[in-house]
């Protein structure tokens, strides 16, 4: 059934793409389980996971079925109708939570900006205007959009676009005095991210959670957790929330939830979710029903004992390799994350150059992420196969050898 088509390649991308992005060299056009494959046919090892998504690696077959059977049914209706799928996968999410109601967005950015207009709108509804301020994070990143961009904590991403919207305070993550200080009758939501995940793989500390779920409560003020990254069995569990025992008010979830399919959501209370009434938010998209029968069946596999339990034991043995190598080739401070979510903070000698670790690891066939310049970040399959993390970290030790080696022409 393949219809013939013209051949592309990676320079094709400077004549036809908008130029916000610099993809690698290589093209690649298939996946299987953790291992991809590019255009001349050169099979490369994903401890990337296309940034936290491909949380059950390339085409897990049950996905595959999952989606093909749903395109074989019904592939979209819009909100005007509900679907079997979204239902479904909405009751799954919520026996699995703190939540009693879900809405579904497509993107990271979507379900936050959902998450950031119901905090307003509860706090407009029952408390009127002035009750508007969101606290955020230095370094947070909570999506590009005009709104979550601005929220995000890194003014590289947010200047240039004009006016900003207003209400939007940036306080030091970690720092409870600066909360503490910042918080207010005025404060409609504190949004975290309960690991800050694009800007270094930077957990909270436990009594910085806490502290901050009390505040919200004197305050009146939502507390969202933005687990678009962390969430959907990433860190061990299902949320990370989960490792600290501090549940938000409003949670979102996005990344690993579709296992590559775009699917997000926002997760709830009942006595928030009733102030987003009849026609006052929306998407086209939002819980369509291959995207939720998708999602259905990634929740069923990585809900389980044994999925999470592997991923504590995979992150363990990836973190201490991390560890062992970073001391080999003095390229390591600290290794951190949870889970499958690590971070390798390089150390003074190499600051700022995990570009060169990534474009290292390319050359010796693995795929690995950054975090910012200064942390090389990895986000494999939960389900990666033990001797595929060996062969994985074999490659790196490889790149990581060859980086040090050539220490003087890098500098
Ligand atoms: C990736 C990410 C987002 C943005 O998600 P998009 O799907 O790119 O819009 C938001 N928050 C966090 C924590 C993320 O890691």
């Amino acid at each position: 059934m393949s219809t013939q088509q013209a051949p592309v390649e990676r320079a094709d991308f400077d004549r036809v793409m908008v130029p916000n992005y610099a993809p690698a060299a290589f093209v690649p056009v298939r996946g299987m389980g953790s291992r991809v494959w590019d255009q001349s046919g050169r099979e490369l090892i994903d401890f990337a996971g296309g940034i936290a998504v491909n949380a059950l690696g390339h085409c897990h077959p049950a996905l595959v079925q999952a989606l093909t059977e749903q395109a074989q049914k019904l592939w979209h209706v819009s909100n005007v109708f509900t679907n079997e799928p979204a239902l479904r996968l909405a009751d799954k999410l919520i026996k699995a939570s703190f939540a009693e109601r879900v809405f579904f967005s497509n993107s990271g950015a979507e379900a936050n900006e959902a998450a950031l207009k119901l905090a307003r709108k509860v706090a407009h509804d029952d408390f009127g205007p002035q009750k508007h301020e969101i606290i955020s994070t230095v370094n947070s990143f909570h999506g590009r959009t005009v709104f979550t961009v601005n929220v995000g904590g890194q003014p590289k991403y947010s200047e240039g676009f004009g006016p900003r919207p207003e209400g939007i305070t940036h306080v030091p993550y970690n720092d409870i005095a600066a909360m503490e200080k910042a918080i207010s009758s005025r404060t409609c939501a504190v949004i975290l991210e309960p690991i800050q995940g694009e800007s270094g793989v930077l957990p909270a500390d436990l009594a910085y959670l806490q502290r901050v779920r009390e505040l919200c409560e004197q305050h009146q003020a939502l507390l969202i957790f933005d687990e678009v990254q962390t969430g959907m069995g990433r860190t061990g569990k299902l949320f990370a929330y989960e490792h600290y025992g501090v549940e938000p008010d409003i949670l979102t979830i996005a990344k690993s939830l579709g296992g590559g399919f775009p699917v997000s959501a926002m997760l709830t209370l009942e006595r928030y979710a009733k102030h987003f009434s009849v026609g006052t938010h929306g998407t086209t998209f939002g819980g369509n029903p291959l995207a939720c029968a998708v999602g259905g069946a990634v929740i069923d596999i990585i809900n389980t004992p044994t999925v999470l339990q592997g991923v504590l034991e995979r992150g363990e043995i990836l973190t201490q390799r991390l560890q062992q190598l970073g001391e080999k080739y003095g390229v390591f401070q600290q290794v951190r994350g949870k889970g499958l979510l690590i971070g390798a903070v390089l150390s003074e000698a190499w600051q700022g150059k995990a570009a060169q670790f990534l474009a290292a690891a390319e050359k010796e066939n693995l795929l690995v992420l950054m975090a910012g310049p200064e942390v090389v970040r990895f986000a494999p399959s939960l389900i990666i196969e033990p001797t595929e993390i060996e062969e994985g970290l074999q490659r790196f030790e490889r790149a990581v050898q060859k980086i040090t080696e050539n220490d003087e022409t890098n500098k």
